[in-house]
């Protein structure tokens, strides 16, 4: 299946000053804040190596057909890292895994520097890359409605090559291998190995039913840092119909016990609909109980095979319900958490800390001050299966092709990217809104809602007080 994959931050940088006052971030706070919020889809997957096809065949009924061998889906999504602070002592963080605790620093590099400095643009942090859009699941809300079988026009082991040396000159991101399956391709631990050599770091999204112990050891021998998995319901009944393969839970769940034998970090994924909206607490406590590192909320974005789910959208009062949720409860969970592809999430920590009597400073909050809601085409892209450029997996609007055009250069030159890195166009109520410079709310939402990804986020129920305008947007939602 596929994933999200998103992002924040932009040329805000003086916007979070005069949002942040004297605690802006430095340049280097900003950096790791942008590397640490993960948005959008993103599957975390495995990589296959060298192992034989049948070893990567899933373990459920076979998928008839074609071509490659079954996989799971993934969401990437994450990155290692920890969480940011805000948490009462004593709590004891599992931050297992993750590109930071490995000491890395996307977009931190000397290219990455060189390259700010000469365009004023900040570089790429986060790419998430669906290397293949096949996958042995057929999951209901999958962005790219991947299914098994071969996908013509996907790009070759030559083409990513080229593509990673492109990027390498402005950059030094985590790499987001992701699908449909990345483990069904045979030469994943080519594309791993080159992402390390070149200075980039790979990280997997799977929805790990095909994880045994030789891919698991591989994923360790080739340094993967973490791997993401997508768990949409606490109990097997359910997440096999929403998945639609009977099995495929307790697959997961395997894998991800077998993943950390091997020492690989794992972080569970949930993308959060009105089905499961009343079970995210027990999803979280099973994450928990898994002992993974990081529990990821993924706010369904109805586009791809998702679309079909728009009944399933959570009305904006139940977002903010799920997200007021999510800052009480990673008070005291041990797990790294992260909303994501729910921008307002940045508006409502600041909401709620106010009403604590708090500041949203770093040194309470961590990360999460340091971030912004939508990172999409400001430190975080995607590039599908085909090699077409986007500001997320979840932005239906391909800005370029790396296939006729250099990745560097539609990074630079696109209008939309540009245009999604400043906040002054931002239309609607979240060009009035105070918090845009820290929410931005999400502009995939915005396209597929009226067409016009400036527009207002469609799932967000603040209005803010600047506000004069018509709530068209939430009439809209609400229709
Ligand atoms: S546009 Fe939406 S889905 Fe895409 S990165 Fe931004 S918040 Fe996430
Ligand atoms: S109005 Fe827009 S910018 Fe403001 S909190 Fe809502 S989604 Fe974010």
């Amino acid at each position: 299946m596929a994933d999200n994959v998103g992002n924040a931050d932009a040329r805000p940088d003086l916007e979070l000053g005069e949002e942040f006052g004297e605690n802006k971030p430095t340049i280097d706070e900003q950096e790791m804040a942008d590397a640490q919020a993960g948005c959008g889809q993103t599957a975390i997957g495995m990589p296959l190596g060298e192992a034989r096809q049948d070893d990567l065949r899933p373990r459920p009924a076979e998928a008839e057909g074609s071509g490659h061998p079954g996989a799971p889906l993934g969401h990437p999504g994450g990155h290692p890292g920890g969480h940011p602070g805000g948490h009462p002592a004593g709590v004891e963080r599992q931050r297992h895994g993750g590109a930071r605790s490995m000491g890395f620093r996307p977009g931190g590099g000397p290219a990455a520097l060189a390259y700010q400095e000469r365009t004023g643009i900040k570089a790429p942090r986060i790419i998430a890359w669906e290397i293949t859009r096949s996958c042995n699941l057929s999951c209901a809300h999958c962005r790219a409605a991947a299914e098994f079988g071969h996908y013509s026009g996907e790009l070759s082991l030559d083409e990513i090559k080229t593509t990673v040396d492109d990027i390498v000159t402005i950059s030094n991101p985590i790499i987001i291998l992701t699908g449909g399956e990345p483990l069904m391709r045979p030469d994943i631990w080519d594309i791993v190995d080159y992402c390390h050599e070149k200075g980039a770091m790979p990280v997997i999204g799977t929805n790990a039913t095909m994880i045994t112990d030789e891919i698991a050891a591989k994923m360790a021998e080739h340094k993967i840092p973490r791997i993401s998995v997508s768990i949409d319901f606490p109990t097997a009944e359910e997440h096999d119909k929403f998945r639609g393969q009977e099995g495929c839970f307790d697959q997961s769940i395997e894998g991800i016990k077998i993943a950390k034998r091997h020492g690989v970090g794992v972080q569970i994924n949930t993308t959060v609909t009105t089905l499961n909206a009343d079970k995210i607490e027990e999803i979280h406590d099973l994450a928990e109980d898994l002992g993974v590192d990081a529990f990821h909320i993924f706010m369904l974005v109805p586009t791809g095979r998702g679309s079909d789910l728009l009944e399933q959208e959570l009305p904006p009062e139940e977002y903010e319900r799920v997200l007021t949720w999510a800052y009480h409860r990673q008070k005291t969970s041990p797990l790294h958490f992260k909303p994501t592809d729910s921008p307002h999430y940045y508006r409502i920590i600041r909401q709620l800390a106010k009403a604590e009597g708090k500041k949203v400073t770093r040194e309470e909050y961590g990360l999460d001050a340091m971030t912004r809601g939508c990172l999409g085409g400001i430190t975080f892209c995607f590039i599908s299966h085909v090699g077409d450029i986007q500001p997320c997996g979840y932005f239906d609007m391909q800005l370029g092709n790396i296939k006729e055009q250099p990745f560097s250069q539609i990074w630079t030159e696109s209008k939309v990217f540009n245009d999604l890195r400043d906040y002054s166009l931002l239309k609607g109520k979240c060009g009035a809104c105070e918090y845009k410079a820290v929410c931005g709310g999400c502009r995939a939402r915005a396209l597929e809602i009226t067409g016009d990804y400036l527009e207002a986020e469609p799932y967000c129920s603040y209005e803010p007080p600047n506000w004069t305008g018509e709530c068209a947007e939430k009439a809209t939602a609400e229709e």
